[in-house]
């Protein structure tokens, strides 16, 4: 596995890799839920890039930017491990030197969930990915259904600024109690992991009530928050439960695919989790086919 911290060594390593290029961008401190993306990408494509990279600019003022969990040693063993073939770890001085000054920005998907509660978080991820994507050319990326509302804003932003790469969306790994898995998990004390499950649960009971044949979106969305609510060491953000092509909330009943989506703070990490209705679309085909306005 080869290692490149600087531009001119990532472009000649990423000339000399044969084939298909699947990229997979991190930050870092990985968990399952990355190597499922790892391992998807290697199933895929001939060759493999990770990036892990802890991006500044998506970070809002007072988020944890400076306790965000890092082990590059452990990363790059279990990299390596997984049979990736090339890993880029950019320095902040690197990717964004003095004087830098361009941004992309989506407009209308970044609006509410994640984008309402972190401002500028979404101007981050797409202005670093889309430097991602001009670097390392892949033909296909891979994104974790985990960050739902981030792959619709990134297959946005591929449509309307024509990269020439498909993305690929994997189903979100979780922990075998149901918490999603999430670098941030480390920072749960004991008590607070345990009241973590109550994002999942809270997702299961608005899925029960939709295999029973529930469709108002009000009573679906109600029927999480009570969940969340109900779990006195969670601090819930927003219970979203929208199309999940357009993202638009919804309020009418319907039969097209939702993404219900939430986050709440536990003790210290703001946690996220969601899953597509019907249940039946959190597959890797599901989630690609449904998340976002397909080009
Ligand atoms: P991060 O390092 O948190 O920026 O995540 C890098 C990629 O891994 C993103 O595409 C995430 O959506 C994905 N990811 C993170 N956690 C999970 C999970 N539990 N299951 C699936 N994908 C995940």
């Amino acid at each position: 596995m080869k290692v490149s911290e600087t531009i001119s060594q990532l472009r000649a390593m990423r000339q000399a890799l044969p084939g298909k290029v699947g990229l997979v961008p991190t930050m870092g401190y990985l968990h399952a839920g990355h190597m499922a993306l790892v391992e998807a990408a290697r199933e895929d494509c001939d060759s493999v890039v990770a990036t892990i990279y802890v991006n500044p600019t998506q970070f809002g003022e007072g988020e944890d930017l400076g306790q965000y969990p890092r082990n590059l040693e452990r990363d790059f063993a279990i990299l390596e491990s997984a049979g990736v073939d090339l890993v880029f770890v950019p320095s902040d001085a690197l990717m964004y030197p003095p004087r830098y000054q361009t941004w992309v920005t989506v407009e209308q998907v970044t609006k509410g969930r994640e984008g309402a509660q972190r401002p500028g978080h979404f101007r981050g991820v797409t202005t670093i990915v889309s430097k991602l994507f001009n670097l390392v050319q892949p033909d296909v990326v891979y994104f974790g259904q985990k960050d739902a509302q981030q792959v619709v804003v990134i297959r946005q932003l591929v449509r309307d600024l024509n990269f020439p790469l498909s993305i690929a969306v994997c189903p979100v790994v979780r922990e075998s109690d149901g918490l999603a898995l999430s670098s941030r998990n480390v920072y749960l004390e004991p008590e607070e992991r345990r009241a973590a499950t109550a994002l999942h649960r809270a997702l299961n009971a608005a899925a029960d009530l939709y295999a029973q044949g529930e469709r108002d979106p009000n009573r679906l969305r109600d029927a999480a928050r009570h969940v969340v609510m109900s779990e006195p060491l969670a601090h819930a953000d927003y219970v979203s439960l929208a199309d999940a092509g357009t993202l638009d909330e919804l309020s009418e009943p319907t039969e097209r695919p939702m993404l219900l989506s939430l986050a709440a703070q536990i003790g210290k990490p703001r946690l996220l989790d969601n899953c597509l209705l019907p249940l039946e679309l959190n597959t890797r085909d599901g989630a690609t086919r449904t998340l976002g306005v397909v080009p």
